[in-house]
């Protein structure tokens, strides 16, 4: 029988009514043995998520300032599930027992972890499955980093004796027993971890949009759904700002090469997007999807015979690493170098930096370019197919769109475009337009 791991956000889980969808989705598929909740989140009747709630309740106790109004939100969002779904768990104690450890001195990632550990344990009740505890089976090393072959060995041992069970999501202990969480959305990376554990046929990430668009539907208002995208395309336009799952929810299923399946819990009869380790025999359009972010600092570095200078990029790197500042991109012609860097972090420094480049590398010239935007057009197909830059370069020029930068990634995947920031979402929208077939 196929196993597929379900892992459900915070929308989908936000009150009984969502949970109550949720039951219905995974009876339907005797598959979904292995389920893997959020915490609470927003939903029509709530407008703030119980994970945030717990950050909140935390740094009142800590500062000494009223948690009450905290807690007491906290604990009538899970009586109101339990009492709705007719559910008899002991929540009550258990939410009495966390207000407790807290005032004890417990710390962040303990109080964060909680909503999703109280959300399993109601959702294990509700569904009949075995509920187990994440900081048993999800494990960090001593310094906190998340310990992939400690995890492999303790889960998969646990689930192959279980046909059934909820894993709360986001948490898992340290070696001396303490609490830590992933990152915010770590629910996703737990679905991707035990969706490896169990050599999972098939990873469902469920939550509040049908699958992933060509475009942030916020800014191309009819950007088109995709209806696959391979891992390393998704990584390419998480990195540029596109946000449908935790950046590393890859990494786990990357192994095994476990497709994820994004899907609608209020819209369960649409299919969503699979994220695929390759297209096979794929004949669709060359691009898959365009992301973009605002803010960014160009350096453009010009120097006469540049190019049979040794150490010349290692150079100039180095005047921006002194500063500790990653660098994103580094496109280069016969005699210059532009190094493209975040605004956020070059901060104030942008003078200091041009100095150390004419002292250090003795240029002919430095020019800034600031407020950029840079915009992605990403497409395994890109490589083979011909035409794909001519025909996005005529959509900028048609919209009047001046380029101020270009570098093809070297992944043969991806062109970058950087552009004014004012001039970011008309570009997003004439390079989807052009390949939104
Ligand atoms: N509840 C956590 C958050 O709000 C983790 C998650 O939902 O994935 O970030």
């Amino acid at each position: 029988m196929k196993i597929k791991v379900a892992k459900f956000g915070g929308t989908s889980l936000a009150d009984a009514i969502q949970i109550a969808k949720v039951k219905k989705i995974i009876m339907a598929d005797p598959a979904r043995r292995y389920i893997v909740p959020s915490a609470p989140g927003k939903s029509a009747i709530y407008d703030v998520k119980v994970t945030d709630l717990l950050y909140g309740l935390e740094n009142a106790i800590e500062k000494g300032d009223d948690y009450l109004p905290f807690y007491r939100q906290i604990y009538s969002r899970f009586i109101d599930i339990k009492q709705q779904l007719g559910l008899e768990t002991n929540i009550e104690s258990e939410l009495e027992k966390i207000l407790r450890d807290l005032l004890n001195g417990e710390g962040v990632d303990y109080a964060a972890s909680r909503g999703e550990y109280l959300n399993g344990m109601l959702i294990a009740d509700y569904l009949g499955y075995t509920f187990i505890d994440a900081a048993e089976v999800i494990l960090f090393d001593k310094r906190g980093k998340y310990d992939e072959k400690a995890t492999e060995r303790v889960l998969s041992d646990r689930l192959s004796h279980l046909e059934h069970a909820v894993i709360p999501g986001f948490y898992g202990s340290m070696p001396n027993g303490s609490i830590k969480t992933f990152s915010r959305g770590g629910s996703d990376v737990t679905g991707a971890i035990v969706s490896a554990a169990v050599r999972a046929d098939l990873y469902e990430n469920w939550t509040d949009v049908s699958g992933f668009y060509m475009a942030d539907p916020r800014i191309v208002k009819h950007a088109k759904k995709v209806e696959s995208v391979t891992y390393r395309e998704l990584r390419e336009l998480s990195y540029m700002g596109a946000a449908v799952l935790h950046e590393d929810s890859i990494f786990p299923v990357y192994k095994y090469a476990i497709p994820i399946n994004v899907r609608n819990t209020n819209e369960p009869e649409t299919p969503g997007t699979m994220i695929i380790p390759t297209i096979e025999n794929y004949d669709g359009p060359p691009v898959t999807g365009i992301a973009g972010k605002k803010n960014f600092t160009i350096i453009s570095i010009e120097k006469n015979g540049m190019n049979s200078e040794l150490g010349f990029g290692r150079k100039v790197l180095a005047c921006i690493e002194k500063y500790g500042i990653p660098f994103e991109h580094m496109p280069s012609s016969i005699d210059t170098l532009c190094v493209v860097l975040e605004d956020a972090k070059v901060k104030d420094n942008i003078n200091d930096i041009v100095d150390d480049i004419h002292r250090t590398c003795e240029p002919d010239s430095v020019e800034i370019v600031r407020n950029l935007a840079l915009i992605a057009t990403v497409g395994k197909r890109m490589r083979e197919s011909i035409g794909t830059a001519a025909a996005l370069f005529t959509a900028l020029a048609k919209a009047n769109i001046n380029i101020r930068m270009i570098d093809q990634g070297s992944s043969e995947m991806n062109i970058i475009v950087g552009v004014k920031n004012e001039d970011f979402e008309r570009t997003m929208n004439a390079i989807h337009d052009a390949f939104a077939l």
